[in-house]
């Protein structure tokens, strides 16, 4: 890995695509498999006859979480270099700061998006009853519906939320 890594930053690094051994992040001393280019194979097979089943990264990738870490340190530490490329490959993403936290799953941050939405919305009024056939909310303010239902009309979705 390490060497992968060198050859990445030094730009001497051939045409080809990284195979890891399993799906843990690797470290620097661990074993991979570099298959250079060559459209005529399969190279996923070959990398796992050889035990490296793990699809890891292509050159031009590779060369991109460099350029990454070179954001940050002009020539920058092999720690480094490991930890852009494994963010990377785990995120599909540029690191964006060394140390940087994983990002919340999708879903999570899809939740966190619609709470932010749903908190946005006006206050219902008692005196104004949603519009939607048995629902005893109050429509909020610039609207015939409720929190809830103003909520699905717009995100086209159930409501999670009720407070
Ligand atoms: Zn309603």
């Amino acid at each position: 890995m390490r060497y992968v890594l060198r050859a990445a930053a030094a730009g001497k690094l051939e045409d080809g695509w990284l195979y890891l051994p399993n799906h843990e992040n690797p470290g620097l001393d661990t074993a991979c498999l570099m298959i250079v280019s060559d459209a005529d194979e399969d190279m996923q097979l070959i990398a796992s006859e050889r035990g490296f089943s793990v699809e890891g990264l292509d050159t031009p990738t590779i060369e991109g979480t460099v350029h990454a870490a070179l954001q940050f340190q002009d020539s920058p530490s092999d720690e480094l270099l490991l930890e852009s490329f494994v963010y990377y490959w785990r995120f599909d993403a540029w690191l964006p700061m060394p140390g940087a936290p994983e990002p919340p799953p999708l879903e999570e941050a899809k939740l966190e998006w619609d709470r932010e939405f749903f908190d946005s919305l006006a206050a219902e009024r008692p005196e104004e009853l949603c519009r939607t056939e048995g629902c005893q909310r109050g429509a909020i303010h610039h609207s015939v519906l409720c929190r809830v239902h103003h909520f699905e009309m717009i995100r086209k979705e159930p409501c999670p939320f009720l407070e």
